[in-house]
């Protein structure tokens, strides 16, 4: 009996042994949760406060690429606006230089007011070749830049079966005096009325030429032959016009005298069914720049 009391102690003393060292045991793990608490809420705040930071840092950094952004397409346009002044300046050089390169003679209508200075001689001439010509033991002359235009369109005559020679073509001034007081010889003072000085001017520009058939028809009946027709119907495809055509106020009806104006402007006369000497100068002017293109 006396043992079983012991016993009953000695389990009852372990027991609450064990109870307070479970109780102790508690307590220091709350204490440790406790302080680990606190550490995390201190970390927590320092990764907010970080996070603040960087949101922060980030925002700016937008702000400073919108910017930039900004400066960027600004200075884009500012290149390309630049970039069409340079090629609007260049172009304009380019049609300026072109210009000064273009005999501003070769597109002036001369009159009984306007003459072509007796010392004018153009740029470069070149021989017309013989088969091209009326007298093969004569040499022709004609504006280098005009000769190739004259070839087309005589071979594009040719090609439609008709035939034409060139009869008359750079006359310098010398050449064209002497010729003047021969008419004036035969005719008197009547040879102003077809030789007079506009028509003088334009042979010694070297761009015009004075055209007759193979069989050579007198000048008088050029007007009735094919080569007229055709001429009428396609000189301005080669940038030919007939000077004086019939009933101009100008000058008398020259149908063998044509004129080198440049492919645009003769289309443009054509097209309008009006003559060189009948529109404004400063219309023709405008055309110069592109007389041999
Ligand atoms: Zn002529």
């Amino acid at each position: 009996m006396q043992n079983k009391k012991i016993i009953i102690s000695a389990i009852t003393l372990v027991s609450m042994a064990l109870i307070l060292g479970n109780g102790y045991f508690y307590v220091l793990l709350a204490q440790q949760l406790a302080s680990s608490q606190e550490t995390l809420t201190g970390t927590l705040a320092l990764f907010q406060d970080r996070v603040h930071d960087l949101e922060t840092k980030l925002s700016n950094e937008k702000n400073d690429k919108a910017v930039l952004s900004n400066l960027l397409s600004s200075e884009k346009s500012k290149n390309e606006y630049f970039a069409q002044q340079i090629s609007g300046i260049q172009g304009t050089v380019n049609i300026l230089e072109k210009l000064s390169k273009t005999d501003k003679e070769l597109l002036q209508k001369y009159s009984k007011v306007y003459f072509l200075n007796e010392h004018y001689i153009p740029e470069n001439l070149s021989v017309i070749d013989k088969n091209d010509t009326y007298n093969k033991t004569e040499i022709y002359q004609i504006h280098t830049k005009v000769q190739p235009y004259l070839y087309q369109m005589l071979r594009a005559a040719s090609s439609s079966n008709v035939s034409m020679e060139t009869v008359s073509a750079y006359r310098s001034f010398g050449e064209q005096a002497s010729l003047k007081l021969g008419y004036k010889i035969i005719y008197g003072s009547g040879a102003n009325q077809f030789s007079a000085d506009q028509g003088f001017s334009e042979h010694q520009l070297g761009t015009t030429v004075d055209l007759t058939t193979k069989d050579n028809v007198p000048f008088s009946k050029f007007e009735s032959t094919q080569a007229y027709k055709w001429l009428q119907e396609n000189a301005h495809r080669f940038g030919f016009v007939l000077s004086y055509p019939k009933n101009n106020q100008y000058y008398v009806f020259e149908p063998w005298h044509w004129r080198f104006v440049g492919i645009k402007l003769a289309t443009e006369l054509y097209n309008r069914k009006i003559y060189f000497y009948g529109i404004d100068q400063r219309e023709i002017d405008s055309y110069l720049i592109s007389i041999f293109d």
